[in-house]
């Protein structure tokens, strides 16, 4: 394994599926990771059919393409961190853990997307237990939400101590760090939970009232995972994403019928 040259700025992967619609997905990460100035490299899991009314298809790309994509850019330009996010399938995941063991990359940011917010499912039911086991135990951090964390360790998050017990059983799963977002609760601000076992961080950011929050988490993961290619550790790098997705949020537009997403422009519009 040789090590590819030193780029001159931070380099950032995600491995993730498109979005058609623009908002989330493998779209939503390399414009977070632009606004993050970071170089955003991707290799792409699936292509969904998607607009703001929801996901009416998708296709898989075949698993060796996935691992391919990781390989070649691991191995020349180098990966600083990388993110996870609709991995679709258990074959695929495979491929991407088999990828990881032949090369080298910064930490792993696993968002453990399962399904759209609108409910489409983006994760086949019987990949649960590959995510639980094949890419949970190599990740840096993982960042479920509320519906992800039931699916993953059987817990219905309903209060702040929900909330602990949560966290002790996800890193149980294996990761080093783990984030319990508690946006979903009907507290007043946004609080979430950052630990790896012996450090408990509260995060809490002010709440804005948008319904056009469509690529939220993937932008927190994207961005939390452009502050770990910068060099910065878990504890800075999720408290820098936890900024970014909060200002994204709160530069929120209406697109299409449906929900429209998180903004990236607020980093760019001084441009114009
Ligand atoms: N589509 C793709 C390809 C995604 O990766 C994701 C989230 O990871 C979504 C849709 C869902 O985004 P949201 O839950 O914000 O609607």
């Amino acid at each position: 394994m040789s090590t590819p040259p030193r780029a001159p700025i931070p380099t950032a992967l995600t491995i993730a599926g498109s979005d058609s619609g623009g908002g989330a997905g493998v779209q939503a990460d390399l414009k977070t990771f632009l606004g993050c100035r970071v170089h955003g490299m991707s290799a792409i899991t699936a292509v969904t059919v998607q607009n703001s009314l929801g996901v009416s298809g998708i296709y898989e790309l075949p698993p060796e393409a996935v691992g391919a994509q990781i390989e070649s850019v691991a191995s020349d330009i180098g990966v600083g961190a990388a993110k996870t996010g609709m991995l679709a399938s258990a074959e695929i995941m495979a491929a991407i853990t088999g990828a990881l063991d032949r090369v080298e990359i910064g930490p792993l940011v696993v968002d453990p997307v399962a399904a759209s917010q609108h409910g489409d499912p983006l994760l086949r039911p019987d990949a649960l237990d590959a995510l639980r086991e094949l890419l949970i135990p190599r990740a840096t951090l993982i960042t479920p939400n509320l519906g992800e964390i039931r699916l993953l360790v059987g817990i219905e998050v309903s209060d702040r101590s929900d909330m602990d017990a949560a966290a002790d059983a996800l890193l149980g799963l294996g990761s080093t760090w783990v984030i319990v977002k508690g946006g979903h609760l009907p507290t007043g601000d946004a609080v979430d939970l950052l630990t790896d076992g012996d450090r408990r961080v509260e995060l809490s950011a002010a709440r804005h009232d948008s319904v056009h929050t469509h690529g939220s988490g993937d932008t927190l993961a994207a961005s939390t995972c452009a502050g770990l290619a910068r060099g910065l550790d878990v504890v800075e790098a999720v408290r820098f994403g936890k900024r970014y997705v909060t200002a994204a949020v709160a530069d929120s537009y209406p697109l299409g019928a449906g929900l429209g997403p998180v903004g990236h422009f607020w980093r760019v519009r001084e441009l114009f």
